[in-house]
């Protein structure tokens, strides 16, 4: 018999995992950028055009990564018909013994990228959606010149990854729910089993901040959940010194939700001496401008 068969969670799982390394991949360079406060004194943007051509190998592995995701997305919605599904061959061609011996499922040969699209297709009850259909197959067309060529001719945009990224999430994952699993991955992975976690609130703030950047409103909406029009306010629960703005009011409740640590705030409702502001913590900081307000008497 066929041994070590896989679940559709696994392959779930590891897809998960791939789509945030490749994200990881394409914010550490971002990172780098603003580390070196490039945009101060790069007036004619020379530096910066130089950095993302030399970092287009870099780039190359997070599409890489991106595709071996979807890859292991699509198999685990064949799996779950399945697993034998994903078996390619002909029992000709089989490992040899295998009518003998138990044999691993890895040993066997299975279906081709290219293939993955139709067999999901023909044996899932929900066919895949066509926007994630055509999404995957440029991902895939790209990899391929970037792994096969030393010269693929294909220039990549780090901010065209993230958004193919949070795509292959919403299309193929679920529609909601980036924000609580990325959290969920940077306080899990394989970092924190080394280092301390308490930078993780901060970090992340720079992180969401950073993609947002790069999105409308309405990407901002449907990827992330909040309304980038709304006013703004500084975290106390995550308690960062760059005093990242990433907690909103929620309406009729006298507290603040916070995006990145999933905290609700209480809030207490007074002027700020410094600035217009009319928000402040328990402790009486000003959650717009930081600054501490003396305690007021009663
Ligand atoms: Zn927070
Ligand atoms: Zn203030």
């Amino acid at each position: 018999m066929i041994i070590d068969l896989p679940t559709s969670l696994d392959f779930k799982l590891s897809g998960l995992s791939y789509l945030n390394l490749s994200f990881s991949r394409v914010l550490r360079l971002l990172w780098h950028l603003d580390e070196s406060k490039v945009q101060a004194w790069d007036s004619d943007g020379s530096a910066t055009s130089e950095y993302w051509e030399a970092a287009q190998e870099p780039l190359a592995t997070a599409v890489t990564l991106l595709h071996q995701a979807c890859e292991f997305l699509i198999k685990g919605l064949i799996c779950e018909v399945s697993p034998y599904l994903l078996i390619s061959q002909s029992p000709n061609k089989w490992p040899s013994g295998c009518s003998a011996n138990d044999i691993s499922f890895s040993e066997y040969r299975t279906v081709d990228a290219q293939d993955l699209v139709k067999v999901a297709n023909t044996v899932c009850e929900e066919r895949l959606p066509e926007a994630f259909i055509s999404l995957f197959d440029r991902i895939r067309r790209d990899r391929n010149k970037l792994t096969h060529t030393a010269k693929s001719g294909v220039v990549l945009i780090p901010d065209n990854i993230l958004k193919d990224i949070l795509n292959t999430y919403t299309l193929l994952i679920q529609s909601t729910g980036w924000v609580e699993q990325r959290r969920n991955y940077l306080s899990n992975n394989y970092e924190t089993i080394v280092y301390s976690s308490d930078h993780i609130n901060c970090y992340y703030s720079w992180e969401l901040l950073k993609v947002s950047s790069f999105l409308s409103p309405s990407e901002i909406k449907k990827y992330f959940g909040y309304n980038k029009k709304q006013r703004a306010y500084i975290c106390p629960a995550c308690d960062c010194i760059e005093k990242f703005k990433v907690a909103y009011l929620k309406p009729n409740s006298g507290s603040l939700s916070c995006i990145i640590c999933g905290n609700s705030i209480p809030i207490v409702r007074k002027s700020c001496k410094y600035c217009k502001g009319n928000v402040l913590s328990k402790s009486n900081v000003c959650l717009l401008c930081g600054s501490p307000n003396e305690i007021y008497k009663v």
